[in-house]
């Protein structure tokens, strides 16, 4: 939040108000009052003169109207007696003049040598000739201050209809008046000043009671907004500031309950999402990504930055097919599939809308599952069941046909009978065999067989096996065994393994030619008994040879059929060997022989232990 100057503050602005208010008010008052008193001053001034005027206008028109003779004085020296006697402090020159302008009298002595002389006052003039009081204010001259100058008409008779006998001009120092209300003024000044002093003071005061409460609720809110709830706002009164603190103060409270409920959802939402194995995926109303949690990123292989903000529809590969419309009414769920050559990998994606009661779509929601292995599971099972049927069927097709031929009389020919029969029992047999090894692949499937585990010394149990086969062998393959002389012990279920080492050695002897050789041997790596059955055969191609342990396959299917087998021997080994805590594998060159290699745990022959 940004900081309040100093000058736009309410607590300057507060001040300045009442100082505005005090000087407004303070100025009216002083300017009526000035007005008023100037006024009231300059009336009374100029009564106190008017009322002397009268006086002396009285003494003047009687001194001439007197009749005079050689006894009187000349009237210029009883009127500048009169004048003279009149002439007081405030009155600085007083003139008299007869009707025609002439100057009788002045109080002033230097201008004595006027008398007789015409008198050079424009405002006596207009008294006379208007018959009227003149009178003005100005300035003097000389001394260059301010002067109220009368000239009122003398008649010869009291009241208005007299004859003029001349006029009487009076200059009055008025200044005086003007330096009291000066006087009066500078102390309302001074006064003025001293009544905004303490205004500011008390304005300063009484400002900050109001804004103090104001500034600590805005540091509240400004900590608030950072995320700080622990303040609180000091309650400085009851008033409608104190009531507002208090009010702000449970506002932070709830504020603060609703902002940590709203946190623990929050947590609470995100550690479900990241916690689901499902991805989950929400869209604002335009299917732009807004939300997405980690297994959905782990599962579309992305990062959060890359597909924010992102549409749904292209993020899901989705955006030849569907628009964000469509996806919005998809009611079914959609398979994803990113497959690539021999890794499967299929999401399965289900949309639900978010939608407000009044049915506008908010956004989408979508879920996203790793369907890649029940995928898997349904395509092996798929092919399970055709490959059975497949390998079922040639026998019995091929049974068919012998015993159809024997019931259309074959059976009477001595020569083709037993021959067709014999077929027919050979075909069944594969047959059993094909079901024995079914029936035993699907009991360990389903983890329904126990081994019964035997200690027993490896060599001796090999060197039986392969005892077994030399006696019985038919062909001119000749064995060869590159056993250790060190005893290892092994424990083993051993009808399960004589039946996994059965297999591997009636392959090797299948697929090599006459006279090749057969070899037998097993050593030790990485802790574990390494055994190899290797032979000079026919081979196996090399992208093959890892899948020779799958359920029904074979190189060569026709080939591998005709010499009796079911496909199902070496997935049978490989279940068992991996039963007994090993591996097996084969590496093989196309026309340059096979080696079986498996593993098993083992035990060294400790001479004590066992004697
Ligand atoms: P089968 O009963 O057909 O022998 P197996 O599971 O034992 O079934 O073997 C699977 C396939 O692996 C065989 O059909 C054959 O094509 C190939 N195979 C196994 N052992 C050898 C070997 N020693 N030489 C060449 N091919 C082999």
């Amino acid at each position: 939040m940004q900081k309040v100057s100093f000058f736009k503050s309410i607590h300057v602005k507060l001040v300045l108000i009442y100082m505005l208010l005090i000087i407004i008010a303070l100025q009216i008052i002083g300017i009526y009052f000035s007005k008023e008193l100037e006024e009231n001053l300059k009336t009374s001034f100029q009564d106190s003169i008017l009322q002397r005027i009268e006086l002396v206008n009285y003494s003047i028109r009687e001194e001439m109207l007197k009749e005079r003779d050689d006894s009187t004085p000349e009237i210029e020296t009883s009127l500048s007696v009169i004048l003279k006697e009149f002439s007081k402090e405030d009155i600085n020159e007083i003139i008299v003049s007869n009707n025609h302008n002439r100057i009788l009298a002045t109080s002033e002595d230097e201008n004595q040598s006027l008398i007789g002389h015409r008198a050079n006052y424009e405002i006596i003039r207009k008294a006379i000739s208007s018959e009227t009081l003149q009178d003005s204010i100005s300035l003097d001259s000389e001394s260059g201050k301010r002067v109220w100058v009368l000239a009122a008409p003398i008649r010869d008779t009291v009241g208005p209809n007299g004859e003029i006998l001349g006029a009487i001009y009076i200059e009055s120092n008025i200044e005086k008046v003007y330096e009291q209300l000066n006087e009066i003024n500078r102390i309302f000044a001074a006064g003025i000043a001293m009544s905004l002093v303490i205004t500011i003071i008390l304005g300063i005061l009484v400002a900050r009671t109001i804004t103090r409460p104001i500034s600590d609720m805005r540091k509240q809110a400004q900590a608030m907004s950072k995320g700080n709830y622990s303040r609180k706002v000091r309650v400085y009164s009851t008033d409608e500031i104190g009531q507002l603190a208090i009010a702000f103060n449970h506002l932070t409270n709830r504020l603060q309950e609703a902002q940590s409920t709203t946190e623990a959802e929050r947590r609470k939402l995100a550690s479900v999402l990241s916690n689901m194995t499902d991805g989950v995926i929400a869209t604002d109303r335009k299917g732009k990504i807004i939300l997405i949690n980690d297994p959905a990123l782990s599962l579309l292989h992305e990062t959060r930055e890359s597909t924010l903000n992102r549409p749904i529809a292209s993020l899901l590969g989705l955006d030849q097919e569907y628009s964000f419309e469509d996806l919005i009414h998809m009611k079914e769920s959609v398979n994803l599939d990113f497959s690539m050559n021999d890794a499967p990998y299929v999401l399965r994606a289900n949309f639900s809308v978010i939608q407000k009661e009044t049915g506008f779509v908010n956004g989408l929601i979508t879920v996203l599952h790793d369907i890649t292995e029940q995928e898997k599971i349904d395509m092996e099972r798929r092919e399970f069941v055709a490959n059975v049927s497949h390998e079922l069927r040639t026998p019995l097709t091929t049974m068919r046909s012998y015993l159809e031929a024997l019931a259309d009389g074959a059976w009477r020919d001595e020569n083709i009978a037993p021959t067709f029969l014999n077929v027919t029992q050979t075909e069944t047999e594969r047959m059993i065999r094909l079901v024995n090894d079914l029936l035993q692949l699907s009991k360990m499937d389903s983890q329904e067989y126990e081994l019964s585990m035997e200690f027993v010394e490896f060599n001796k149990f090999f060197t039986r096996i392969i005892d077994r086969f030399e006696m019985s062998k038919s062909q001119s393959v000749e064995f060869i065994r590159l056993l250790p002389e060190t005893s290892y012990f092994v424990e083993i279920d051993t009808d399960k393994l004589t039946q996994v080492i059965d297999n591997i050695i009636s392959n090797a002897m299948k697929y090599s030619p006459d006279g090749g050789n057969v070899r037998f041997g097993f050593t030790v790596h990485d802790n574990m008994l390494r055994v190899m059955i290797s032979d000079d055969g026919m081979g196996i191609p090399k992208e093959n040879v890892g899948r020779i342990f799958d359920r029904f396959y074979r190189v060569d299917r026709a080939r591998a059929r005709s010499m009796g087998g079911t496909g199902l021997g070496l997935a049978i080994a490989r279940e068992m060997i991996e039963a007994h805590g090993g591996k097996i594998w084969a590496e093989s060159e196309e026309g340059h022989g096979t080696t079986v290699f498996f593993t098993l745990p083992y035990e060294l022959d400790e001479t004590g232990d066992w004697e």
